[in-house]
């Protein structure tokens, strides 16, 4: 393994970049040379390839988004399209890859081990979706991002004695909602792995208003429907001022917890690690604070399980 490219691809999350860099520093310290691919698989069809020094890294720990930018690459999907991909790793002597991004990324990993370059995942996305890794980079920024959001709403909803939802992001996972309802102290968590049970959603509401409870939080998340039409039907059935908050893209963004920095360093590295073990087809995962990796079919084949200790806790103490 002389050479190592990095790309990153899919939606993009907090902490990708300090992923970058520590592909990029591990791999120059280990004596390769690492190509920085921009823009996903597209950069990789196209040509879009730089060699990358220590200092194409420098201060980029602390930001948001991607250095690299990232793309959805349709092209990539074609054999055609992956074998152009191909034939540049070969102009530019790229032996392995490492590819920063959620489960869609890692199919396209998957095929280019078996195209015979090995690759290796690295899990980058908010949604925390992946069931054999305890964690995804990106995740905890964006739990605290929307726990940073529901204390200000909170603040407004006491003021004004309405019920608030708060809709945020994960698609079809709720670990985003249901943890970030659990830090922010919120009544009621309706994630799509438990359905909306909208008879106990307004009983909570009523109760707590009956017992003097001045503010309402209800988390949302977006794979179970909309914030607004939920709103609007609750203030029907209940009687209660209801509005309703979409964090949208701001879930997406902003400096990466110490958590996420220091998750990205060590899974990184691993992924360095791991092309110099000459392995291939493999993602990073963590489990009890330790990395490891897996075989890519068998990552994605397990089903993303409901954290139910989280979602009994947060019922008991929003009682
Ligand atoms: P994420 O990685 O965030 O889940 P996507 O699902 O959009 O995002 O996947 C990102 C990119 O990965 C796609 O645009 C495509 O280029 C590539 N990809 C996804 N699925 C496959 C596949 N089955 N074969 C090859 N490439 C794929």
């Amino acid at each position: 393994m002389q050479t190592i490219g990095v790309l990153t691809s899919g939606g993009d999350s907090p902490g990708m970049n300090a992923a970058i860099r520590a592909v990029v520093r591990s791999g120059i310290f280990k004596g390769c040379r690492v190509m920085g691919v921009k823009r996903g698989y597209d950069g990789l069809i196209n040509g879009q390839l730089e060699e990358m020094n220590l200092s194409s890294v420098a201060d980029i720990i602390h930001r948001g988004g991607t250095m690299l930018r990232t793309a959805r690459s349709e092209e990539f999907i074609t054999e055609e399209g992956r074998q152009k991909a191909l034939n540049v790793l070969k102009v530019f002597n790229v032996d392995g890859m490492v590819v920063i991004g959620g489960d869609g990324s890692f199919r396209g990993a998957q095929k280019l081990s078996e195209l015979g370059i090995p690759t290796i995942g690295v899990p980058g996305t908010i949604d925390n979706d992946l069931e054999y890794t305890d964690y995804t980079i990106g995740f905890d920024t964006a739990v605290n991002t929307v726990v940073d959001a529901i204390s200000k709403i909170r603040d407004t909803s006491t003021s004004h004695g309405r019920a608030n939802i708060i809709e945020v992001m994960g698609r079809h996972c709720g670990d985003i909602a249901l943890y970030a309802g659990l830090a922010g102290g919120a009544e009621s968590i309706i994630i799509p792995e438990v359905g909306l049970d909208m008879e106990q959603v307004c009983r909570k509401l009523i109760k707590g208003r009956n017992r003097g409870k001045l503010h309402s939080l209800i988390i949302l998340a977006e794979g179970v429907g909309g914030a607004i039409e939920l709103g609007k039907e609750i203030e029907e059935k209940t009687g209660m001022e209801t509005r309703a908050t979409i964090l949208g893209h701001l879930q997406r963004g902003g400096s990466p917890t110490a958590f996420d920095r220091i998750l990205a360093s060590k899974m990184g590295a691993t992924a360095v690690e791991l092309l110099l073990e000459n392995k291939g087809n493999q993602v990073v995962g963590v489990k009890g604070n330790k990395t490891f990796s897996m075989d890519i079919e068998e990552a994605l084949s397990l089903k993303k399980q409901l954290h139910e200790d989280i979602y009994k806790l947060t019922d008991i103490l929003s009682i």
